[in-house]
């Protein structure tokens, strides 16, 4: 009986209009391509057999991306397995994926988790989703390759790579990560990889690193020997604050939430979205003025248990990033510019944090005299080799951060700046909703979906884990309703003809 079924469907699909079948492309699978991919085959039905589905990554990227590669074990991962767990596709569970391997302790205050451990994890999760995919017909081809653009075409969306170009697909996700600004200096070494940074470095035993950010405590963790000084130069002279997890006693936020934002009657302002972040903070007896202050950033330095309050106050702020891209998204372009400044760097000093476990070892490196914190040096500004001089380094680490400006990215995200829509500072634009990047005149493309840092200009905050997942979803049940319909348009090729 059930061959007969089976048969039954296999003439049915011999009749299908192979023309009409879906061709999706994913050029990058890193952490967004990876979610977009699990959650697409979460979605799958047997409806999809005959949709081609290209992967384009380079072999060891897939899956872990550039955050959570093959590095070693002093790239520590800043989010806890608890959250890790929210985040997990329901393929695929984190959770149990750990426990399989023998459940070594992930409590962040005790001992820092490597990245590339949950890079290992996401390449699993990719392998399932692959699985998946193609136990409902969809024909996975993976692609050993870097695109250098992609173009619309007659007939789709081109995919152009080093080794080969693909045949025109009628949906590309794009989600090639993040990239950082060239360096303007000859005597640069870069950060990353971690692994082969002391080589790179020769034999020098004292460096400088420009920024005192999460790139910058990833550098000295590296470098921690016992013997290399590591100087710090930044503008704020400040390392991130210090996330406890033991401190997880912050309460969902009450103000600062997605529907607050949607059901916001009269049109949305950048002070109204400032208004319901005040009443959240004061729900801990804080104020933006305690976020911000440079004092009360140097003393929870010191100290990070001793402000119960603040601790709280920012587990529970750490929920709000979805509830911020949601405001932003609603905000007039005039407002977004404000909100922007009005919260600016110093909102991601504190909300982007260091674990405990991080803190104790920088707390040492400084405590031995190996790590110092310059502060008041400005990249831009002239001074700095003078610097370098007076602190007799001669080999220069950038660590200033990300850069989300297509034209400051590689060829395929520079290029990508001629086909889409940008905001005025060269970020590119998205419809929210449904990962669509917007055309040059704003409207959003079929063709084209967007999916981390590519799409900076339609978010306030946008390399998170939790964002870059949300992304994820919203752009595979793009896909999938492209796919549904491609489905929907199938006949037998006898009712075509009539
Ligand atoms: C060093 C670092 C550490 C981070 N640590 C954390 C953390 O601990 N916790 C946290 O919440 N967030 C962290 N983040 C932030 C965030 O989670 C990551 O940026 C996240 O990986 C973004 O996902 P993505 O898919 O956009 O990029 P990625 O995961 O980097 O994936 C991009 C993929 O695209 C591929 N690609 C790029 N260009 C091309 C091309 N031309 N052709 C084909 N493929 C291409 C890359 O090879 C890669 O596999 C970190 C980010 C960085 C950079």
């Amino acid at each position: 009986m059930v061959l007969h079924l089976h048969s039954e469907q296999s003439a049915d699909r011999a009749l299908l209009d192979s023309a009409s079948a879906a061709r999706v492309a994913v050029v990058g699978a890193g952490v967004g391509g990876t979610l977009t991919l699990s959650r697409l085959a979460e979605l799958a039905d047997g409806s999809w057999r005959g949709t081609a589905l290209d992967i384009v990554d380079r072999p060891e990227s897939l899956g872990r991306g550039r955050a959570f590669g093959s590095d070693i074990a002093a790239a520590a991962v800043n989010t806890s397995a608890h959250r890790l767990e929210a985040l997990s596709p329901t393929l695929h569970s984190f959770r149990t994926w750990h426990a399989g391997l023998g459940g070594r302790s992930t409590d962040l205050d005790i001992v820092p988790m490597s990245r590339s451990v949950y890079g290992d994890y996401l390449t699993t999760t990719l392998a399932k989703a692959i699985d998946r995919l193609r136990s409902h017909g969809v024909g996975v081809r993976l692609h050993p390759m870097h695109a250098n653009a992609i173009r619309p075409v007659d007939g789709g969306i081109a995919v152009l790579g080093d080794t080969a170009a693909l045949p025109p697909a009628d949906i590309a996700v794009v989600a090639p990560g993040v990239w950082s600004p060239a360096p303007t200096r000859h005597d640069t070494v870069s950060a990353y990889p971690l692994s082969g940074l002391r080589s790179r470095l020769g034999g020098s035993r004292a460096v400088a690193v420009l920024g005192s950010g999460l790139t910058a405590v990833d550098v000295a963790c590296t470098l921690d020997d016992g013997e290399t000084r590591i100087h710090l130069l930044s503008r704020s002279g400040t390392l991130p604050r210090v996330q406890v997890e033991a401190a997880r006693t912050g309460d969902a936020p009450e103000h600062l939430t997605a529907e607050a934002f949607r059901s916001h009657t009269g049109g949305l302002t950048a002070e109204a979205v400032l208004s319901l972040l005040d009443r959240e903070l004061a729900r801990f007896g804080r104020t933006r003025a305690d976020i911000f202050s440079d004092a009360a950033h140097a003393d929870h330095w010191t100290d990070p248990l001793a402000d119960p309050a603040d601790l709280a106050c920012y587990h529970t702020l750490s929920a709000t990033n979805q509830a911020l891209n949601t405001a932003f998204a609603l905000l007039p372009a005039a407002e977004r510019h404000a909100l922007r400044d009005a919260l600016g760097p110093r909102w991601f000093r504190y909300r982007v944090r260091v674990p405990l476990s991080r803190w104790r070892q920088l707390r040492r490196m400084q405590a031995e005299g190996r790590l110092m914190v310059h502060g008041g040096i400005d990249a831009r500004q002239t001074g700095l080799d003078d610097v370098l001089t007076d602190l007799g380094v001669n080999r220069l680490i950038p660590a200033l951060g990300q850069s989300s400006i297509l034209s400051e990215g590689p060829a395929l995200v520079a290029d990508l700046a001629a086909h889409i829509g940008c905001d005025d500072a060269g970020q590119g634009l998205v419809d929210p909703a449904t990962g669509r990047a917007l055309t040059p005149s704003g409207t959003p493309r079929d063709d084209l979906l967007l999916v981390g840092q590519v799409s900076a200009g339609s978010y306030f905050t946008v390399s998170a884990l939790d964002v870059v997942a949300g992304q994820a979803r919203r752009a595979a049940q793009t896909v999938a309703d492209h796919i549904t319909t491609r489905t929907g348009l199938r006949m037998p090729v006898a009712g075509k003809a009539a």
